[in-house]
């Protein structure tokens, strides 16, 4: 039996070797670096689910309606409801495929920007991308050492090009570590990621968003969109890019102090703000809904930042930091985040009066309480209830490259199609790589959960494509 052939070791690629091996074919995954993983590793706010056995327990009332309404919303006028409605329909059983049949811990749940209700779901230890996507990783090395040899994990190879015979893919060719070009027969799950770090002057951000080639980025140096240009690249029927110049921009990246010009950053993770962090101009005072979608928090950034009421803040009371403490530990051990003992040394810090950031948090516990209205339209709120004697912790921070929304034109089975709408054979692509399933705008904790869903279903199809 041929192998199916899965490119990129991140949390799509691994969930679709899982999913080949569950449906009884064998896999060869391959990355280019000497470590899998990819950006999935670095997710730091979680994954998304609807209707879960976690929600149920923790008395939240969702649906997977409720969540397709809101990532149509989110997606705008480019939401295409075929890939919404994979995404979103399949949140519960994706949330339990990790939980029950991998062990990982997701009995967390909190609220981000544009969700009406919480649904992201992280566990009680790290980063939730790390979490996940080790244990698929472990499981992954576990399966390649069993009797039956169905996995093989192949690092440090590089995936230059695709096999054809006519318009089939029938392959791969790939440079290994000691620079050999070699070749494996079998069908291809793309899942390579997205361009997130394609900053070359003839790369994809260069082509389709140059007016972001000056900002920072959080993606690894693995996102240059490899797979985007291998699917364009097939030399018969190539497959297609959509919506390429929706390219997400996070509104808070950390700024190091010790290196305020670096081109990569850490992610101030959008949980931070769930938990009640606080955004503040230069002046102290706040400017936006904090849990708004992140194109509106970055937009209303980007007008602060050039009306020079910059640097932007981001706050954190003692419930926030409390609730959200091992990425603050971490935060703060980095140097990203500093740790002040009241409000009075965060204003001598920002060399503002007192009263100014008293005004700001005493009007916001008062928006909470419902005794006042926001007036940017804040109806979350969460660890408003801030004391000025508490410790704060504060970070600056800037808008960076995230995410890229584009990718290649797939449906709902995950097929790669071409140019006519049909799928070409024996070729599947899932996770960022993909195009179209957030439309404008991807929701927080949504990636994670498009890497786990399409690279089951990829799997499937591809297993189901060489034992059929
Ligand atoms: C800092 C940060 C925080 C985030 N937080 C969250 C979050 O909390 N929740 C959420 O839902 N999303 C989050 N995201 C987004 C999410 O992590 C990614 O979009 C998602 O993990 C992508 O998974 P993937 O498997 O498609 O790609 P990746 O995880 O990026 O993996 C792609 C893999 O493909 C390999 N590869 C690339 N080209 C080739 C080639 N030619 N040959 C062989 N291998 C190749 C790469 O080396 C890499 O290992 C975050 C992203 C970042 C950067």
């Amino acid at each position: 039996m041929e192998p199916v052939i899965v490119v990129g070791g991140g949390l799509s690629g691994l969930s679709a070797a899982h999913s080949v091996l569950e449906h009884g074919g064998k896999v060869v995954l391959l990355d280019k670096k000497p470590a899998l993983g990819g950006n999935s590793v670095k997710a730091s706010s979680g994954i998304n689910g609807a209707g879960t056995d976690t929600q149920a327990r923790l008395n939240i009332s969702d649906s997977s309606q409720s969540f397709y309404d809101d990532t149509t919303k989110s997606a705008g006028q480019l939401a295409r409801s075929n890939l919404i409605t994979a995404l979103t329909s399949n949140s519960a059983s994706a949330i339990e495929w990790l939980t029950k049949n991998f062990g990982v811990d997701l009995s967390l749940v909190s609220i981000l920007g544009g969700h009406s209700v919480p649904r992201t779901h992280r566990g009680t230890g790290g980063a939730p991308g790390w979490a996940i996507t080790s244990t698929l990783m472990k499981k992954l090395a576990v399966e390649e050492e069993g009797s039956d040899q169905r996995a093989k994990i192949l690092k440090n190879s590089k995936v230059v090009k695709f096999l054809q015979t006519g318009n089939k893919v029938t392959g791969v060719e790939y440079e290994d570590g000691q620079g050999q070009t070699l070749k494996i027969q079998g069908p291809v799950v793309i899942a390579t990621g997205g361009f997130g770090a394609d900053f070359s002057s003839t790369g994809l951000i260069a082509t389709h968003r140059p007016d972001l080639m000056q900002l920072p980025t959080v993606n690894g140096d693995h996102a240059t969109g490899d797979g985007h240009v291998l699917v364009t690249s097939l030399s018969s029927d190539p497959g297609v890019l959509i919506d390429m110049d929706q390219v997400q921009v996070h509104p808070t990246g950390f700024i190091d102090p010790a290196q305020p010009d670096a081109k990569t950053k850490f992610l101030a993770a959008e949980a931070l703000r769930g938990v009640g962090g606080l955004l503040l101009k230069k002046d102290g005072t706040r400017f936006v809904d904090e849990m708004e979608k992140r194109d509106i928090v970055t937009a209303k950034m980007w007008e602060v930042i050039q009306n020079g009421q910059g640097p932007v803040r981001l706050v954190l009371g003692l419930h926030a930091a409390t609730e959200l403490k091992t990425h603050c530990d971490f935060y703060v051990s980095k140097g990203l985040m500093k740790k002040f003992n009241n409000l009075q040394e965060v204003a001598e810090d920002i060399q503002i009066p007192l009263r100014d950031l008293q005004t700001t948090f005493t009007s916001h516990k008062s928006y909470a309480s419902g005794q006042e209205k926001d007036p940017y339209g804040k109806t979350h709120f969460h660890n408003s209830d801030i004391h000025e004697e508490e410790p704060f912790l504060v970070a600056l921070i800037t808008p960076v490259v995230h995410y890229t929304m584009g990718g290649i034109l797939v449906d709902e089975d995950a097929h790669v199609l071409d140019a006519s709408g049909k799928p070409i054979p024996g070729l599947y692509a899932s996770g960022e790589v993909i195009g179209g399933v957030h439309g404008k705008n991807r929701l927080g904790g949504s990636s994670l959960l498009e890497a786990v869903v399409f690279g089951r279903i990829a799997g499937k199809r591809a297993a189901d494509y060489v034992t059929n």
